[in-house]
């Protein structure tokens, strides 16, 4: 057995650049999968990943291909990954499981913030990377300017770089020639214990959790008992297999090769992206050997780069209809077998009644698993403006402590000696040059503390901010927590008709409070629909109100016409009304609306 002929590589791409289309199309002219079997996008299976044209979940597929230049057939392992920068520890590890990648940038566009971030982490982890310009078909292509701009940027020889249309098939032989030519093979067996990379893992309701790797050492077969290094858990091993990209069983899967396992694990948590897998046996021969010695040593050594996706946003998810509250706990538990990024602890609100505070990567995170629960699981949600996690610290020292708050109206009152600390993120934008104006006075209006701008050719820049609020819509940016520095904050409270409306609390600088307040209200007051009665709401800080208005009662006339009518009438027509209406939930008499929720999220 030799690794010689094997080649392992994904494809960095930034959103719509083709990057589908392109593994749909090497699987098809390697015959992996045949043209009628063909399912458009075969590699991005989930409904919701279609739709949006992003790929959530990573997927792998295998490809038998011969070589042209010298006749031998080659194994082709493609490793998908995630395109959007929530899912970057997951692209991190897929790229950690290949020796290199395709670089695909749409040629009438040009390269992408969050593509350069993908490549600097393929270069991290040494991966050969190869360029690709797809939709070279297009007129607006730009093949040679684009080739400027990577040789500019990346530092890449541009050379002979691939032009390519994963439409028409322009480049393809091209482009697999390249991977088996410049992408090196696995470096072979070291003799030393088995040691496998998790890229990926899901959870199957037949056969429990899936788990996709890639061997670094050693071998794995039907029957070993695994253990993972991480989450210590031990499961026996019912199958092996490879990704065609369907799952195939084989006997036993080698040193720099990929593929997946399946048996006792129930779930994902026991097998998280980036743990490493390694044979129970092997691992206690080697801890009894350390005992002899006294070592403090592990037994056997991680592979590196493990950590713990943590969630960056927050937000409460209620269901508007109480009675559908044991069906959303039941739907968050199935989600979270799948998304061990996913988390949620049960959360009372005197106004919104029973819910979860649910914990995500990032904003597209938490509208994929809202969508996931509102259409798989047929729930009506509420959802609470996303907020980010802030420190509170108290005294200094020894006597140092520090509350987390993950929900604003948890933020306890400011007291003298207390610290509110906020997240910062380091935010870079790739932007056509002319835009840098319009780029950079965004950048100030979100109180953003510039640090960079370069211009990578004459016609493209990159802009580099510090900013803190991260939760302003969806960034098309790459951004990376950078530390927690203390603010200037406040907890900014609403009250609907004299009643504390807790959800619809937000943190803010002290300086912009007025503006918020008075925009909260002011939206607040169009958002919320009439009320037989009048309803007043204000905007506040501890006991003094800083905004305020007022939702006048419906007009009598409308109401008229149903008190002259039949009762069932009136309640009919109501009903009616009901149904046709958007989601609403109850906060003490006044019924408000799901944008409600987010209003508090449009700041200055
Ligand atoms: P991804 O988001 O990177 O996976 O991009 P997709 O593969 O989903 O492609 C985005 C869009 O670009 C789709 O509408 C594709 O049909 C289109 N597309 C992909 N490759 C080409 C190409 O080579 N030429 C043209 N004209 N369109 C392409
Ligand atoms: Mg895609």
């Amino acid at each position: 057995y030799s690794t010689t002929r094997v080649r392992n590589f994904s494809i960095i791409a930034h959103i719509d650049h083709g990057k589908s289309t392109l593994a749909d199309r090497l699987l098809e002219t390697t015959d992996t999968v045949a043209k009628r079997d063909m399912e458009a996008q075969l590699l991005d299976s989930m409904d919701l990943e279609r739709e949006r044209g992003i790929t959530i979940k990573l997927q792998a597929a295998r490809v038998l291909y011969r070589s042209q230049e010298d006749g031998e057939v080659y194994i082709l392992n493609l490793i998908d990954t995630p395109g959007h920068v929530d899912f970057s520890y997951e692209v991190s590890r897929s790229l950690a499981a290949c020796e290199g990648a395709l670089l695909v940038v749409d040629a009438s566009q040009g390269i992408e913030a969050q593509t350069l971030a993908n490549v600097y982490l393929a270069l991290e982890n040494n991966l050969e990377i190869i360029p690709v310009l797809n939709k070279i078909d297009l007129p607006a292509a730009d093949p040679e300017r684009v080739a400027d701009e990577i040789e500019e940027t990346i530092g890449l020889d541009c050379s002979n770089i691939v032009h390519a249309s994963a439409k028409t098939g322009i480049g393809i032989n091209e482009i697999m020639e390249s991977i088996v030519k410049y992408v090196p093979p696995p470096p072979p067996a070291t003799g030393g214990p088995f040691r496998a990379l998790i890229f990926d893992s899901l959870f199957d309701p037949y056969r429990g959790v899936i788990v996709f790797f890639r061997v670094v050492d050693g071998a794995v077969k039907k029957g070993d008992k695994i253990r993972f290094l991480n989450s210590k858990a031990e499961h026996d091993v019912t199958e092996v297999g490879i990704m065609q990209p369907q799952q195939v069983p084989v006997e036993a899967l080698r040193a720099g090769e990929v593929g997946y396992l399946c048996g006792s694990i129930k779930d994902v948590l026991d097998a998280r992206v980036g743990d490493t897998i390694t044979l129970s046996s092997e691992y206690k021969a080697a801890a009894a050997k350390l005992k002899e010695s006294k070592s403090e040593e592990e037994p056997i050594k991680p592979l590196p780069g493990y950590s713990e996706a943590t969630p960056m946003v927050f937000a409460g998810i209620f269901p508007v209809d109480a009675d559908q509250y044991e069906s959303l706990r039941l739907a968050l538990s199935k989600l979270r077998l799948n998304d061990a990024a996913l988390s949620y602890e049960p959360e009372t609100s005197g106004a919104m009644g029973f819910g979860f505070r649910c914990g995500f990567l990032g904003l597209l995170h938490m509208d994929v698993v809202r969508e996931r629960l509102e259409r798989e699981y047929d729930l009506d949600l509420i959802v609470t403006a996303p907020a980010v996690v802030y420190r509170v610290e108290q005294g200094e020292g020894e006597k140092k402590k520090v509350i987390v708050v993950d929900a604003p109206s948890k933020m306890p009152d400011k007291l003298r000696d207390m610290k509110i600390m906020e997240p910062y993120v380091r935010v870079e934008v790739l932007t056509p040059s002319e835009y840098n104006g319009k780029v950079m006075e965004l950048g100030t209006e979100r109180r953003g503390i510039f640090k960079d701008l370069k211009y990578m050719t004459p016609q493209r820049s990159s802009i580099v901010y510090e900013v803190s609020d991260i939760t302003q819509g969806y960034a098309s940016m790459e951004y990376q927590l950078i530390e927690y520095r203390e603010g200037d904050l406040v907890r900014l409270d609403v009250k609907i008709n004299y009643e504390d409306a807790p959800p619809l609390s937000t943190i803010v600088h002290v300086d912009a409070a007025q503006t918020v307040g008075r925009r909260l209200v002011a939206s607040l007051k169009e958002l919320i629909p009439r009320q037989m009665f009048k309803v007043p709401i204000q905007a506040c800080i501890g006991v003094n109100v800083i905004a305020s208005a007022s939702i006048s009662p419906m007009r009598k006339d409308v109401l008229a016409k149903c008190y002259g009518g039949d009762l069932s009438r009136k309640k009919k027509l109501l009903q009616k009304q009901a149904k046709g209406k958007k989601r609403m939930k109850a906060m003490g008499k006044v019924s408000v609306p799901q944008e409600a929720f987010m209003a508090g999220l449009q700041r200055i």
